[in-house]
């Protein structure tokens, strides 16, 4: 994978193109190509097996191909027991994967060459700031701090190892046009900022490696859950730095626990068990408004995907960013609030 042509130092081109604009949403050549890409801090619980079911089932229903990339770039949070335990979930649930998976940790060449490119064009700068140093001064955007801007002209005198690496984000707006969500559209120096792509540690950040990633591996559709939404704007600024086309996105709601939490592991969710497999996929598929008849949770789980394919109608995924576990909970929509461009 190669970037494009030079810019002019430090200015990502085109920044009023940044996004997936309709045209090429409409129409995709390309053989349908979706993925999962849990982080293996954990074993996966029903939230997560929920996107993992989505994305799985839209490259089902078209007969594409659905890879699995394990997100393990954070060495203190993940641990090779947690792939084990996910790969043992996905298959026990018949959420089998095309080809080997890919592992973020044995790409880092990858993104250290993408780096070091955004570094000659002057697109990314170094950062000492700590994380309370930028919390202290920027402002709290829809989608957590906005950085001030404090370390842009540099500090010449400090290791290029001991400093963090942000990209230089454009004035101006960037779109998305999410797939389930419509059209989204945000001031990037308001709401979004210069954002980390190399932490001080030395660990490139998430936004730069699944940026990369989503282009190298060839993904014509990210499925992935709502929270994420916002995300999906930085790795559309990353992909117009690299002069690489931007990637198409579809979020599907998250699923909140009885006290209208993200299930997550931090909050303590359980993990979704391959032994209670078919309930697990048609709970699921109930909390997308599938309408699995109720006898299908005792069937096995290979009929109850294949129920799922050919029944399969994204239309009726509730257009809510969160769906209760337990019915009759409030559903917020803070993350779309104060914006007019969501239609
Ligand atoms: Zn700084």
């Amino acid at each position: 994978m190669e970037p494009g042509e030079p810019t002019e130092k430090g200015v990502i081109r085109s920044v009023t193109h940044i996004g997936t604009n309709r045209k090429h949403m409409t129409k995709d050549a390309r053989p349908y190509i979706g993925r999962f890409a849990p982080t293996p801090s954990g074993p996966l619980h029903l939230g997560s097996l929920s996107t993992a079911l989505a994305s799985w089932l839209f490259a089902r229903k078209v007969k594409g191909e659905w890879f699995l990339r394990i997100d393990d770039l954070d060495t203190l949070r993940c641990r090779n027991s947690h792939i084990t335990r996910i790969l043992k979930q996905l298959e026990g649930h018949g959420l089998w994967w095309n080809g080997a998976p890919y592992c973020q940790s044995r790409r880092v060449d990858l993104y250290h060459d993408m780096l070091s490119w955004l570094k000659t064009e002057g697109l990314v700068y170094s950062c000492v700031c700590t994380r309370i140093t930028s919390r202290r001064e920027g402002a709290i955007g829809q989608d957590g701090p906005i950085y001030s801007g404090r370390c842009r002209k540099g500090f010449p005198s400090i290791s290029p190892e001991r400093v963090a690496y942000r990209l230089r984000a454009p004035s101006g707006r960037i779109f998305l046009d999410d797939r389930h969500f419509g059209y989204l559209e945000r001031d990037i120096g308001r709401d979004i900022g210069d954002f980390i792509v190399r932490r001080t540690d030395g660990v490139i950040g998430y936004y730069l490696a699944s940026a990369i990633d989503e282009h190298d591996m060839g993904i014509t559709e990210v499925v992935r859950g709502a929270d994420l939404l916002l995300s999906s704007l930085r790795h559309q600024l990353i992909l117009a730095a690299l002069q690489l086309p931007p990637t198409s996105y579809r979020h599907v709601p998250i699923i909140l626990n009885g006290i209208g939490a993200k299930l997550s592991k931090q909050n303590g969710a359980p993990p979704a068990h391959e032994n209670n497999a078919s309930a697990n996929l048609t709970r699921i598929l109930r909390l997308f408004a599938q309408r699995p008849p109720p006898d299908l949770a005792r069937a096995t789980p290979k009929i109850v995907l294949e129920w799922a394919i050919q029944h399969w109608k994204p239309d009726r995924i509730p257009k809510s960013l969160e769906i209760p576990l337990t019915p009759n909970r409030k559903i917020s929509a803070h993350l779309l609030s104060n914006s007019s461009a969501v239609q």
